[in-house]
Parts: C-alpha cells; structure tokens; sequence
C-alpha cells in the first residue's frame, strides 16, 4: 500500500495547499489505481477516499477513463512528466478548466510505479481566452456535459421551484425513492421525507431559498413504505442574483449506516465481555502500546486501568520472559496466528505473579496488522499446585526428605559431574536397626517419629552439598559429593553413629537407636549408579552380619 509518510508532510499535502493531488498506482502498465487524494482533490471532484484502491475505470465512465488513461499511459512509455489540460462540470454546474502535470515515480531499478497528478486551476485564465473565441459554444459544451452529469448521477437528484414542487428528476430517483421521476412531478418534495424530519428540512430548503448551499441527515419514505436515510443537499439556482429553483440531491446511505451501526454493536459487545471479564483483556495498538485495558486489571494486578494506557506491553513483564514474549507476538503476526505464553507478571504491590497470556493478531481489510488482543489469566494458583505435586512426586511425605527417584536423578547428576572434572564420590546406605521392634512395641507412630528425628539427626551432621534421601521403610542414604577419602567418609560414618547415642525420647518413651551403614566410595573408576547402590547394599549387609550399628566401606 501506498502511504504518505510524515504527519506534517502528510497534513500539508492534505490540507495545505489549493492544488488537487493524486497519486495513482501503475498496474502493468495498463492500469492505474487510485492510493491517495488530498482535501481540494476531494472537494473539486467530489470523489472520496473510497476511491483508493480503485482503478481509474472503476471511478469514471468508459470515455472519460480513457481519455486520463490515455494521459497516465505517456508518462508509462516515456517516463517522463506529462502536461495536459482539461475541463469539467462541478457539482453546481460550473466549468472549470486545469492545467495537470503528471509526473512518474520510480522505483530502484527505474521503473515508473507512480505517477502524481498535480492540477492548476487555470479557468480564470481559460475565461479570458474564450472571451476571443465563441461563447456560445463553451456554453452549449457546458450545457452537454451538465446534461450527463445529472443524468447519469448515482444520487437522486430532483429539480424543484421556490414553492417545492417538483418540476423533474433524474433516472436515479427510482433508484432512491422507488418512483419513477415523471410520476412525482407537480407533487411537494416534502411530501418523501418522513414526519420527524419534515421541520429541519423546511428549514434548509427555505435557507436554499435564499441562496444558500444545505445538506442534512435526514429519512424519506420510499415507494414500498420503507425508510431510505440520506444525505440531502440543497443546492439553488442563481440565474443573474436570483434564485430561480433548487436541486435536492440525495445520496442513498442506508448501507453505510448499516456498516456503522454493526461496527458500533461490535464494538460494544467487546466492551461488554471485556469490561466484566475476570480476565485481563488487553489491546495493543501496531507498534505493541497498551491502547485498552479491562477494569479487571486492578483486581488481579492492582494498578489502575489509566496506568496501563499508552505505555508497552513488556513493561510489566520480568525480564526473563520479555524475550520470549516478543518473539511469540512476532511470530504470530507473521504467521497470522494466535500464541499462548506464561509469564510472570507485576503485581502492584505482591511481585511477581504467574499468568498465562493468549494472544491473537488482528488485521485489516488489506491483511495490515492493526490490534493485538491479549486475553491475561493469573495461574498463580494452579503454577503453586503444580510446584507441590511436582514436590510430592520427589520427595518422601514423612519426612519430606528427597525420595528414592530424586536421590537417582542426584546420583546420576553427580556421578556425570565427577566423570566430568575427574572427581570422586561417596554413598552412604543406612538402615536403622531393629526397627521393626520399635513398630512392635511401641506403636507405628511412635516408629513414624522415630523415622523423623532419625532423618533430622543425620542431616545435621552433613554439610550443604551433602544429600540426605529416604529410599523406603527404615533405610535412608547419603550422597557425598567430591574427591572423598576412607578417612573423611568414616569420620561422617562416625558422627552419625554417635548422634544416635543422644537419648531417643518420643511421647515418654525412653529408648536407644542404632544404625547400621555400607559406604560405597568411588575413585577414579565410575561404575553406573545401580552398581554403586550395590556395593553400599554389600557393605551394609557386612555391616549387619558384623553385629550392627557398624558401618563397612567398600
Ligand atoms: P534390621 O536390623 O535387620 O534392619 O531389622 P529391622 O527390624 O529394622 O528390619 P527391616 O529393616 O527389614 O524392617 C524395616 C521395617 O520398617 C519393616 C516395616 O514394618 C517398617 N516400616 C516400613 N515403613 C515404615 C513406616 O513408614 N513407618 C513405620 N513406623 N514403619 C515402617
Ligand atoms: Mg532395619
């Protein structure tokens, strides 16, 4: 598409200065489509922006296109500016006469893919000439091409006399009203015009009278009884300073109506969903700006709606997820395709706050991304069940140590870590001793606590980067990480024989435990994991055999 890039620029080509502007597109070479046309275009032709877009056959009858294409084509072959003068009706009947430069536009390799049209009004000029040529003749042309302008007008136009009485219409009228022209002759014009409109329209007219150009917003009846609205213009006579009649032109607008009222449903039922949504509905404008946000926003995140408006969707976002976030919106306006995200999100006063975003690109006519609307759910709740479940699946519910499954994803962790820096490690198996004695005597919850205070008093002989796991029942390991000699190992062998030597006293019951313990340590050789597990298994078995509340290192 064709734009026009600068405001200022843009503003003074539209409004600044006299001159018509347009600028058309070159298609093959063949043809010509309308991309822009500044305000004097607009108001000499009566032509809108609805021509964008359209070819020069589409706007105008077969002769006159031809007679611009004919013009455009020159400056395709020659490539370069092309003069030429013409002359049309305006909306009022009047002659006027132009000079028009066309000159081409070219692209990088030179070929013409523009063309701008500037046009000089020179009928003064030209009035002075045909002062020497015949007048009557410019008058009988002038008469002629007035003829087909009314005659051919897509709007209704009626010639009506001071009193309002119809004197004829064009072909257009039955388009309007249903009528044929001749059959409304004689007959008032108000009589078309629906009851609530019938005062302001007096009023114009009676202003039309007086000679002054009018048009409102009005309905007229159409033949079938139904409303028609229409833009109607009044536009007097003037022969010699006097108003001599009026023509009422109305132009059909019942389908832009239409299209209006459904955008504005539209756009209320957005308001409606997004304004008593629990989600955060946001819209961002082409360039990624907050341009909407729900009210929802403050009950969820705590700021203001107001707080939002204007700045970029990223910068509420941590850090970590900006970039995903950006490539996810690119990729979806690319791809023309909706994204969906979790992020984490600013809360006003509670930090960060997880939320799943789903995004959806919205384009134009013309397939231009416009808006993207971004539906925000906070899943804070459901991020913190999914943390305890995941806590759950790894880790033993009694003592909240990690479980059998954690401690051989740490063990395969830190055995492909050792192998990597040439490093050692060592394995602790332990299994309490005659437990099932505690079971029997005092109770299984009474055993229950014993498997808690048992868990705390090995972990507080080991150090950070030392693992305590709960693989089952009464056995436990510990996995010691790094280069670790038999006489480091045995001395963390020791002080957990001798925390057990503190009194066990649970519910009043006063009792001695013992464990016993197989140490696996590994070197410079790196055995798999279940083969580690093993020799602890072996040694512990020692360990057992030997008496209990032992320990043997293998
Ligand atoms: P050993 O000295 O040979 O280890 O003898 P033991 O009595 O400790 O026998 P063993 O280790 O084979 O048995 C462990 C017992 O632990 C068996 C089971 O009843 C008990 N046990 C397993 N899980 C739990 C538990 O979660 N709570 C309680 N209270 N007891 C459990
Ligand atoms: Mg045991």
């Amino acid at each position: 598409m064709f734009e026009i890039k600068g405001d200022l620029l843009n503003s003074v080509l539209m409004e600044g200065i006299k001159e018509s502007v347009f600028i058309v597109k070159v298609i093959n070479d063949l043809d010509f489509v309308y991309v822009y046309l500044n305000r004097a275009a607009m108001e000499k032709t009566g032509l809108t922006k609805t021509v964008i877009g359209q070819s020069i056959r589409d706007v105008y009858a077969a002769e006159r296109a031809d007679f611009l294409i004919e013009h455009y084509k020159k400056v395709v072959i020659s490539l370069e500016s092309v003069t030429y003068e013409d002359s049309s009706t305006s909306l009022l009947g009047e002659m006027y006469y132009s000079e028009i430069t066309l000159s081409p536009l070219f692209d990088d390799s030179n070929k013409c893919t523009h063309i701008v049209a500037l046009v000089h009004d020179v009928t003064e000029k030209k009035w002075g000439e045909f002062e020497l040529k015949s007048y009557w003749d410019s008058l009988l042309e002038s008469k002629q091409r007035y003829r087909s302008l009314y005659e051919f007008n897509e709007d209704a136009i009626f010639s009506i006399n001071r009193n309002g009485q119809i004197i004829k219409g064009n072909a257009a009228v039955k388009d309007v009203t249903g009528y044929q022209a001749n059959s409304l002759t004689d007959s008032n014009f108000i009589s078309l015009v629906v009851v609530e409109n019938i005062n302001t329209t007096m009023e114009s007219f009676n202003r039309a009278v007086e000679g002054k150009n009018q048009h409102i917003n009005i309905a007229i009846t159409n033949k079938s009884g139904n409303r028609v609205e229409v833009i109607a213009k009044f536009t007097p006579t003037i022969v010699n300073g006097e108003v001599v009649g009026i023509y009422w032109i109305l132009k059909d607008v019942t389908e832009q109506l239409m299209i209006l009222k459904m955008y504005q449903e539209s756009e209320q039922r957005f308001r409606i969903i997004a304004e008593n949504s629990q989600d955060l509905i946001t819209m961002l404008d082409e360039k990624g700006k907050i341009i909407y946000v729900s009210p929802s926003y403050k009950t969820v995140l705590g700021f203001n709606k107001e707080e939002y408006i204007g700045k970029y969707f990223f910068h509420n976002i941590h850090l970590e997820h900006k970039d995903k976030l950006w490539e996810s919106i690119l990729q979806s306006i690319k791809n023309e395709k909706s994204w969906k995200l979790q992020v984490l999100n600013k809360h006003k006063t509670k930090g960060w706050i997880w939320c799943e975003l789903c995004g959806t690109p919205v384009f134009d006519n013309q397939s231009q991304f416009i808006h993207m609307v971004c539906v925000t759910r906070d899943i804070h709740m459901q991020k913190e069940y999914e943390l305890k479940l995941k806590h759950i699946a790894f880790h033993d519910s009694l003592t909240n140590l990690p479980n059998r499954r954690l401690f051989k994803e740490k063990l395969t962790h830190t055995l492909n870590e050792c192998k990597k820096n040439k490093m050692g490690l060592a394995v602790i198996l332990m299994d309490i001793d005659h437990f099932k004695c505690i079971n029997d005597e005092m109770g299984h919850d009474i055993g229950d606590e014993v498997l808690v205070e048992f868990s705390k008093r090995v972990s507080n002989c080991l150090q950070n980067d030392q693992i305590i796991a709960r693989l089952g029942g009464d056995e436990f390991t510990v996995l010691l990480p790094n280069r670790q000699s038999k006489k480091e190992v045995a001395a963390i062998a020791e002080q957990i024989q001798k925390s057990m030597d503190e009194p066990w006293n649970i519910n009043n019951h006063e009792f001695k435990i013992t464990t016993s313990m197989g140490i696996a340590i590994i070197f410079d050789e790196y055995p798999t994991e279940s083969s580690i597990l093993k020799t602890a298994d072996l040694a512990l078995y020692e360990a057992k055999r030997a008496g209990r509340n032992t320990y043997r290192i293998k």
